[in-house]
């Protein structure tokens, strides 16, 4: 039993979405393209998972928040793809794929085969497990990467009303899920390895304002250690949390955020691997002529930083889709990839945006006891990279362009003097 496609997307999160979008606006016949996802929606804004999806009050809840309403665009929910011939093949895993044979083969036995192949897999959470701890299968342990995950931590969050939560990791899930618990009223600790909280981005500095920010909202960190094991009660439920350094914190439900792998293990030998995920060019596609990937999964040439990267934030799945479709479309007009990282997150009522490489010297400006403060980055002479807090569209903007500009910068007094008026005037 078999079906055959032009094009075949395996995965349907965001770049899915996007790239959908992106190849109806390009145009697409019916029965041309088809989606392949273990999840059982059309593509939606992960993102939205962190944020909207946890709030106590009017919830943001499918379909409110399928692609491509992140980018104000027009929301594709499952009759928008059915109206374009697009074939959803939802709840379906792929197994296996033979990139010599063009096939796909799902868990369900259909063989699907393909002209082109877009993989947009995404990235999978990483386990307590992977890292020696037993317990993630407890009633109250919670990832969160998926719709699932996001409707069991609904759950289990509201029967621990104002009960523990103890947040394992310091990166983007353990700020905005600890910023969620606290909205919805639990007791937050939060646990990590480094010295400060997003330690890969952030600087001791601007750490600190978040960690202060937290704790005037009551959480507590406890940094430099990691767990250790978890206590059960009779029903498996974890009540408490012991540490590496020996302290342990009673617990009624536990969040673990400590980073993803990619899913890459359909083409496992197949194709080319870099940085753990599967290296592309600037057109998206891979060591296979036939064969493109695109978001978390993708490691492609940063032109602005001058090396391969993989990114997993959603403006780079957004726009790496994108240029995937464009680059199948019409391979003539489509140039080399040439993008600008971009890394953002709100908590609370804050919101910050980040901008290029966080490389080199760096140089802070703003009022870091206000609402508005920031920080560039420069590397060899020129500005790299920026960051900023409770900033204005357009200064947003003008970091954007700024850095994507790298000016030269020799004066670091009078860049930080200048702060976010530099920006502007470049
Ligand atoms: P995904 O969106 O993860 O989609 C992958 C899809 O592939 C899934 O549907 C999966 O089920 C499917 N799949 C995987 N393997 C198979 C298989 N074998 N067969 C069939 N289907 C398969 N980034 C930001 O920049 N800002 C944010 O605020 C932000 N918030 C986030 C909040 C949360 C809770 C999470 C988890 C991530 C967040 N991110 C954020 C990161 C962003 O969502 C990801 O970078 C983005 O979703 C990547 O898109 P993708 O399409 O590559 O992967
Ligand atoms: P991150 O990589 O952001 O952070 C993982 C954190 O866990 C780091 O602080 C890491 O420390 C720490 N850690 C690693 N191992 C352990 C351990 N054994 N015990 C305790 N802590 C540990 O991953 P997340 O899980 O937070 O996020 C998952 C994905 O979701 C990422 O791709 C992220 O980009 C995305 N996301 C993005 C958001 C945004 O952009 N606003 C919001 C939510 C999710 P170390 O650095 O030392 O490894």
């Amino acid at each position: 039993m078999g079906r055959a496609f032009v094009y075949v997307i395996v995965g349907g999160g965001v770049a899915a979405g996007y790239a959908a979008h992106e190849f109806v606006k390009r145009g697409v016949s019916q029965g041309e393209l088809c989606i392949i996802s273990e999840e059982p929606v059309a593509p939606y804004e992960r993102p939205a998972l962190s944020k909207g999806y946890l709030l106590p009050e009017a919830p943001a809840r499918l379909p409110s928040f399928h692609c491509c309403v992140g980018t104000n665009e027009e929301r594709l929910a499952p009759k928008w793809y059915k109206e374009h011939g697009i074939e959803l093949i939802l709840g379906t895993r792929v197994k296996s794929a033979d990139v010599r044979r063009k096939t796909l083969l799902t868990a369900t036995g259909e063989t699907i085969s393909y002209k082109y192949l877009i993989v947009a897999t995404g990235a999978r959470a990483l386990k307590l497990e992977e890292f020696g701890v037993n317990g993630s299968d407890a009633a109250n342990v919670c990832y969160l990467r998926d719709l699932a995950d996001a409707d069991r931590l609904v759950s289990v969050m509201q029967s621990c009303t104002g009960g523990n939560a103890v947040v394992i990791g310091g990166g983007y899930i353990g700020m905005e899920c600890a910023a969620s618990l606290v909205i919805n009223k639990l007791n937050v600790t939060m646990v990590f390895p480094e010295a400060h909280c997003m330690a890969r981005l952030f600087t001791p500095k601007i750490a600190s304002y978040y960690e202060e920010f937290y704790q005037s909202k009551g959480v507590k960190f406890i940094k430099g250690t990691v767990l250790a094991s978890f206590d059960f009660n009779a029903d498996g439920k974890v009540t408490a949390v012991n540490l590496r350094d020996g302290s342990k914190l009673p617990a009624d439900m536990v969040v673990i955020g400590i980073g993803i792998r990619p899913n890459t293990s359909l083409f496992e030998g197949q194709l080319t691997m870099e940085k753990g995920g599967i290296k592309v060019n600037g057109k998206m596609q891979s060591s296979n002529s036939s064969v493109y990937a695109i978001g978390d999964v993708a490691a492609f040439p940063v032109k602005v930083v001058g090396e391969t990267r993989r990114l997993e934030h959603v403006d780079s799945a957004r726009k790496s889709a994108r240029h995937a479709v464009a680059a199948i479309k019409e391979p003539e007009k489509s140039g080399e990839f040439d993008y600008l990282p971009f890394f953002y997150s709100r908590v609370f009522t804050l919101s910050w945006q980040f901008y290029g490489d966080n490389a080199g010297e760096v140089v802070h400006f703003g009022d870091f006891s206000g609402n508005t403060f920031g920080a560039y980055w420069i590397h060899k002479g020129q500005l790299v990279g920026s960051f900023l807090e409770g900033g204005t569209k357009e200064q947003y903007e003008a970091i954007a362009q700024a850095t994507r500009l790298k000016p030269k910068v020799e004066d670091l007094a009078e860049l930080e003097r200048q702060g976010v008026e530099f920006a502007l005037s470049v």
